[in-house]
């Protein structure tokens, strides 16, 4: 069985003052293949893999998004050793945020669109608990996935500004064979949503083929992947833009270059939201 610590004194017992420090693994819990990619990546570069689960309530916007949040400690525990993990940290609300906390990270720039503007307040608790975690944990490396492509800019920027410790590692979304990327959110799709989520990856991978191809102008690829959204019923988008990688500002045109750009995508299938994201590459 691997330790599950619920305290920050438990978990500066256990990782003590070693040299060698551990990958992490930040989550919310409702553990999925994608999760565990990035723990298996973790447990392959690093000799011990804390994953912290914790449903961190500073994120939320809309408090039945919350209160509705899937919650499994022991299928997640399973699938979290499965992967390799060594050490689970799962705190209380107030073990993060103790009686008198009045902190907050707010990072400007690259959280201020898309998301940022769709949740307001949302990266400034993802900003507020990863700085926690990083500082808690002082990790080598610390693992997020592209699938929450702008979480991932945003947290490379909050890292180098405020000189948090580790190395941020980058990893590919996991999809489920019709391309849908996997998401604690899918298991509330139903049936008739689930069908047509791929859509949004659909549009992406049309995209891209038109970039691939040579075409440069955006408004034209976000053209094509309205098209492409269209053929779903129910899918009620929020944002559908093409964006330097980096920023995250809009772009009309994509520049030649390995550089290239990113499409991404927020919808609503009923009462999921749903988001995704695709690198595009000009050539031709
Ligand atoms: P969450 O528990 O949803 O906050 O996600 C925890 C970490 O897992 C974040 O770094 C996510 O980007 C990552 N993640 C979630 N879904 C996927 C996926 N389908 N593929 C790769 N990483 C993912």
């Amino acid at each position: 069985m691997i330790p599950i610590i619920r305290t920050r004194a438990e978990l500066a017992e256990h990782l003590g003052s070693g040299e060698r420090r551990p990958g992490l693994v930040p989550t919310m819990g409702a553990l999925h293949a994608g999760h565990q990619a990035l723990i298996r990546r973790s447990a392959s570069e690093n000799a011990a893999t804390v994953v912290t689960i914790f449903v961190n309530p500073t994120q939320f916007t809309d408090p039945r998004d919350l209160e509705r949040y899937p919650r499994d400690l022991d299928r997640d525990l399973a699938l979290a050793a499965e992967a390799g993990a060594t050490l689970i940290f799962a705190p209380g609300v107030y073990e993060v945020y103790p009686a008198g906390f009045a902190t907050d990270v707010g990072v400007a720039g690259p959280s201020e669109r898309w998301e940022g503007a769709a949740r307001p307040g949302h990266f400034r608790g993802v900003a507020t608990v990863v700085t926690i975690l990083l500082n808690l944990v002082r990790p080598a490396h610390a693992y997020f996935g592209e699938k929450d492509y702008q979480q991932l800019v945003v947290v490379r920027r909050l890292h180098a500004d405020l000189a948090l410790p580790g190395v941020i590692v980058g990893c590919p979304t996991v999809r489920e064979p019709d391309g849908l990327a996997l998401s604690s959110r899918n298991v509330r799709l139903s049936e008739d949503e689930r069908r047509q989520a791929p859509v949004l990856i659909a549009a992406l991978t049309r995209m891209a083929e038109l970039a691939a191809a040579g075409e440069a102008r955006v408004d034209r690829l976000i053209a094509a992947g309205n098209d492409v959204l269209q053929t779903s019923p129910v899918l009620a988008l929020d944002y559908l833009a093409v964006v330097d990688p980096e920023t995250l500002e809009p772009l009309d045109q994509i520049e030649p270059g390995p550089a290239g750009a990113q499409a991404l995508i927020a919808g609503r299938l009923g009462q999921v939201r749903l988001i995704d994201n695709l690198a595009l590459q000009l050539s031709g």
